[in-house]
C-alpha cells in the first residue's frame, strides 16, 4: 500500500478540491434579496405567502407553511397531531438526528428501526413488528431523493390507527407512482438547509390537505398567536396593534430574506432534478463495473430526486477499509460526506434507548460501507468524471 505524498499535485486526480455539495444560486436569487432588503420588511411577509403558494402548487398539496427548519416542520407536526407524552413513534435509525430529536420534543418516545439493505429506506415489515398499543405514528425517511413504499407504510397505518408524517428533507420533487412527495399523507416536511436540493441557506416547510392543520402549525410557528397569518401585518398602515396569545407556541417561521431564495430555487427546482439524474448516470456507467462498489439502485414506479449519491465500498475486496477510502479520495481533492452514521451508535440514542447495534444488522452493513459522492447541480461532467478516474484508481491501487 502506497499512499500518496500530500504535496505531489500531480499525481492527483483533480489539483482543486471539489466540495459534496455547493448550493447553485443564480442571479435571479440575488435580484430577490435585494429587493427584499429595500422592500423595507426582511422577516416573515408577503415573499414567504408567496413562496409557501408556489411551494404547494408544485407538491400538489393544498396548504404550506413556510419554517425555520425541517427539525422544526417535524416538531410541529408531531405537536400539531396532538402527539406527547407516552406515545411511541416508529421511525428509521437510517437517518439524520433531526427525525427522532423532534419525537422527543413533544415528550414521545422514538421506536428506532432497521433499513431496507439496498435502498436505506425504512422496511414495512419492521415498522409492523414494532407498534405497540402506544404506537401513534410513523415518520418516513426518503432516503436520498428515493420514496419509501408509500403504499405498504399507508396500508399499516390505516389498519392500526396511525399517523404518517413524511420526512422528506430530502425529498422535494421526489415522486411516488406519478406523484409528487408532499400531500400523501398528514404531513410532509421539508428542508431548506445549505446542502439539500431546495435551500435557502436554512429553512423548512410543512404541506398538507388538511386546511385546520396547516393552520395550527402556523400558529405554533409564531409563539401561539392567534392570526398568525396576519400578524406581520400589523406593522402595515392599517395594521392593528392587538395580539392574542392562545397557547404555548414557538418562534419557528421563516423569513422573507429565505423565501427570496427559495422561490427561485423553485423555479429552478425541476432543470436541478434533471441535471443530477444527468450526473447520477454519469456514475453508474463509470463505476457499475468496479467489482469493489455497489452503485444505488433505482426502485421502478417513480422519480428518484438525487439528493445523495451514495455507494458502498466492499472493502472485502480491497486492503483498505471505508474510512481509509474516503482519506484517499481526499488526496485526490475530492469531497465526500458519510450519511448516515445511524442513530443508534450515537451516545444519546444509545443510551436513552438501550439500543445495540446487532438489532440493526442492514444499517450497521450500510454504514460500514457507505460514501456519498459528491452530487449537486453546480458541477460540471468533468467533476464527476474526475470523481469516477478517483474511485477507480484507488480500488485498482487496493485491490485484494
Ligand atoms: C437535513 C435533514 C433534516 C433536518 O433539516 P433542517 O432543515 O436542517 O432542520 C432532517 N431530516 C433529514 C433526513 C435531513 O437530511
Amino acid at each position: 500500500m502506497s499512499a500518496l505524498p500530500e504535496s505531489d499535485d500531480e499525481t492527483r486526480v483533480r489539483t482543486t478540491f471539489l466540495p459534496f455539495s455547493p448550493p447553485l444560486i443564480g442571479r435571479e436569487e440575488k435580484a430577490e434579496i435585494l429587493d427584499t432588503l429595500d422592500s423595507g420588511w426582511i422577516t416573515k411577509g408577503p415573499k414567504t405567502e408567496r413562496f409557501e403558494r408556489d411551494f404547494a402548487a408544485y407538491v400538489g398539496a393544498g396548504h404550506a407553511v413556510g419554517l425555520h427548519s425541517c427539525t422544526a416542520a417535524l416538531h410541529l407536526a408531531l405537536a400539531a397531531l396532538g402527539i406527547g407524552e407516552g406515545d411511541e413513534v416508529i421511525t428509521s435509525t437510517f437517518t439524520f438526528a433531526s427525525t427522532a430529536h423532534a419525537v422527543q420534543y413533544v415528550g414521545a418516545t422514538p421506536v428506532l428501526v432497521d433499513c431496507d439493505p439496498v435502498t436505506c429506506n425504512i422496511l414495512p415489515d419492521q415498522i409492523a413488528a414494532n407498534i405497540t398499543s402506544r404506537t401513534r405514528a410513523i415518520i418516513p425517511v426518503h432516503y436520498g431523493g428515493q420514496a419509501c413504499p408509500m403504499e405498504e407504510i399507508h396500508d399499516l397505518a390505516t389498519r392500526h390507527g396511525l399517523h404518517v408524517v413524511e420526512d422528506a428533507a430530502h425529498a422535494v420533487g421526489t415522486e411516488y407512482r406519478g406523484r409528487k412527495i408532499g400531500a400523501l399523507s398528514d404531513v410532509t416536511c421539508f428542508s431548506f438547509y445549505a446542502t439539500k436540493n431546495l435551500t435557502t441557506g436554512e429553512g423548512g416547510m410543512c404541506t398538507s390537505d388538511d386546511a385546520d392543520l396547516v393552520e395550527r402549525i402556523r400558529v405554533l410557528s409564531m409563539y401561539g398567536i392567534s392570526d398568525a397569518r396576519r400578524i406581520w401585518q400589523r406593522y402595515a398602515p392599517k395594521g392593528s396593534w392587538w395580539y392574542d396569545v392562545v397557547e404555548l407556541g414557538y418562534k419557528y417561521n421563516m423569513m422573507d430574506l429565505q423565501a427570496a431564495l427559495g422561490i427561485h430555487q423553485l423555479a429552478r427546482l425541476e432543470a436541478a432534478i434533471a441535471r443530477r439524474a444527468h450526473f447520477a448516470s454519469l456514475y453508474g456507467e463509470g463505476l457499475a463495473d468496479v467489482p469493489e462498489m455497489t452503485i444505488p439502485e433505482v426502485v421502478p414506479g417513480g422519480r428518484h430526486a438525487w439528493h445523495l449519491y451514495p455507494i458502498l465500498v466492499e472493502y472485502e475486496g480491497l486492503t483498505i477499509d471505508r474510512n481509509a477510502f474516503i482519506e484517499e479520495l481526499r488526496r485526490e481533492n475530492i469531497g465526500t460526506s458519510v450519511l448516515y452514521i445511524p442513530l443508534h451508535l450515537h451516545t444519546h440514542y444509545r443510551e436513552r434507548l438501550d439500543l445495540r447495534p446487532e438489532d440493526f444488522p442492514n444499517a450497521q452493513r450500510i454504514y460500514e460501507r457507505i460514501v456519498n459522492l459528491p452530487i449537486s447541480p453546480s458541477m460540471q461532467d468533468a467533476d464527476v468524471m474526475d470523481v469516477i478516474a478517483a474511485v477507480r484508481r484507488i480500488a485498482t491501487r487496493h485491490r485484494r
